[in-house]
This record gives structure tokens, sequence and C-alpha cells, in this order.
């Protein structure tokens, strides 16, 4: 029988699983919408609700499942199956997650902090393959990180490894939601593009981003579209976030020595026009020892890395 695992992702607003295979391709897929305001209960509630229609899918197949893999964001006991807290999800202080599930389906359940979750899915079935050091970096509505080291993920000494999205990069940026100010994820994640967007047109700068939405809500993907028509507040914050992601890789590339980091997320979507001034700022200020053995290319598990990565944890 073939062995398969379920990942779980589980994110502020939606909860994403599939069924993974051996050789880390998803096999089944659910998606849905999580009401966080609502508590622990409804989100767990909801994650036994897409296991069971998972397994339910698998019975016609002769497929053993060997486990269940959940991916959280926040910091996770990941040795012993237990949340310590989670960043923007309040209530889940100390719950035994791992437990609760393993009681309810009887299969083993693995769960961890879901940037380490999808670093370890990109080790294993994608931009991280044959590597030794390899690092991951999340950049969407947050940032996070996920370092590899000889195979397995870091979670240094009480599981607050690789939180990348906490290093400061700007003593005077912008207030961060850990309370800090200038931190990566308050300069140069998606939500911070916006942000900045925002902040200039208020400052009544000429731009067309705005109405490249359809409902005023600009997102870093309106920034972008911008760009291509030329705007040139659009280009001048790509730029900001191209000088900034090259400054957070460039930290990055001095703290752990990787031989690669891969960049996902959805505003590695634009890769493409990204990539040249990244590379450009880490050539200037990365640590050029260090740079000679790294490579920097973007992550190639997409918006699957932390459905397979989560079921990573149990097919490894
Ligand atoms: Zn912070």
């Amino acid at each position: 029988m073939d062995k398969v695992a379920l990942g779980i992702d589980l994110g502020g607003t939606k909860l994403d699983a599939g069924i993974m295979n051996g050789s880390g391709n998803l096999i089944a897929r659910i998606r849905c919408q999580t009401e966080a305001q609502k508590g622990p209960k409804s989100d767990i509630d909801k994650i036994k609700f897409v296991i069971k229609s998972l397994i339910e899918q698998q019975v016609s197949q002769k497929h053993d499942i060997a486990g269940i893999g959940i991916g959280v964001p926040g910091f996770i006991d990941a040795d012993n199956g237990k949340i310590i807290t989670l960043t923007n999800l309040a209530g889940w202080d100390d719950m035994p997650l791992s437990d609760i599930i393993k009681n309810t389906f009887k299969l083993p359940v693995e769960i961890d902090n879901d940037a380490n979750a999808a670093a370890y899915g990109e080790y294993l079935f994608g931009s991280g393959r044959d590597t030794n050091n390899f690092f991951y970096m999340t950049v969407s509505t947050g940032i996070g990180g996920g370092m590899i080291i000889s195979g397995k993920p870091y979670h240094g000494a009480n599981y607050g490894a690789a939180e990348i999205g906490h290093i400061v990069i700007d003593i005077n940026g912008e207030k961060c939601n850990c309370g800090n100010y200038g931190c990566f994820e308050a300069m140069a994640s998606g939500t911070a593009m916006a942000n900045f967007a925002k902040k200039h047109i208020g400052m009544g700068e000429i731009s067309i981003i705005h109405k490249l939405t359809s409902n005023g809500h600009i997102k870093a993907e309106h920034i972008f579209d911008a760009a291509k028509k030329g705007d040139n507040l659009a280009n001048k914050l790509i730029y900001k976030e191209a000088l900034y992601l090259g400054i957070g890789i460039s930290n990055v590339i001095a703290m752990y020595n990787p031989d690669r980091i891969a960049v996902g997320g959805g505003v590695s979507n634009q890769w493409d026009v990204l990539y040249p001034k990244i590379a450009k700022e880490v050539e200037n200020r990365a640590l050029k020892h260090n740079l000679k053995s790294c490579d920097i290319i973007k992550a190639e598990l997409g918006p699957n890395a932390g459905v397979i990565g989560a079921a990573a944890l149990i097919l490894r």
C-alpha cells in the first residue's frame, strides 16, 4: 500500500489541508475559511472536520495514512506536540494540539511552526533539495523563516529560531505587531508595502495604485501592477521593497551561512521584478565570504508549501 500523510496549514483566516504521497505530490486538497475571533475551539473543530473529510476521500483508495502533520503560526514545542503561544490568534496558550488530534483519529501527529514546516517541505521536495544548510523565507502578509540544518528543522533554545520577521532593519522604521519598531516584517512584508503606498497616497502623492483595486483596498499586487504601467510611486515602493529584502537576506547570510536561501510567499510571485534589485543589494551588503557559497532563489512549492511541509513532518 502507498504511504500518504495529511498536511494541515492553519492560518489566521484560512485552513489549508491536503494529502501528500511519498513523492511530495498532493493527491487531495481542501481549503476553508476559519473564524479566529470564535477562539480555538472553532478552529480545532474545523481541523477535525477537514481531517475527517480527507480520510473519507481515501477510503476507496488503497492508501496507508501514516499520520497527520500540522503547521501553526507561532511558537510551538515541536518535540512535545504542544502550542506554546500563537502570534496573531488568541486563546491557544499551552494547547496540547497534538494529543487532541491523536485522541480523535488514532494516528501519529506532528506539529511545528508553519514557516519551519514550509522550510522542511521545500527542503525535502522543492527549492531546498540537496542542501545541508537551507534557509526558507516567506514574504506575504508577514515575514517568517525556517532553517534546516543537516536535514532537520532548527528550533533554537525555546522554539523561536529563525524568527527573521523581527530582526530590526531600520531603527527609525514602522511599528511592528511584536511591539518593536523597524522589524523586517514591518518594513518588507506585503502588508508593509501596502501600508507605505497608503501613507504616500494619503500625503497627496499622485499614483494610479488605488485605481487598480476593486474596492479601494490596496494590496502589494496592485503596486506591482501599477509599476508595469509606469507609475512612479509604485516603482519607488518596489525599489524600497527590494532594498529591505536585500538587507534582510544579507543578515540571514551573515547569521546562518546557508548554502541556499529560498524566498516564498505571495511577494515572491514578483521574483522576476524583485530579484535583480535584491541581488544588487546583497552584492553590496552581504558578508563576501558567506555570500560565495550561497545562492538565492525563488521557492518552488508556491501556495502548497505549508501543506506539503506539514505532511512532510510525517513522511520524512
Ligand atoms: Zn517585530
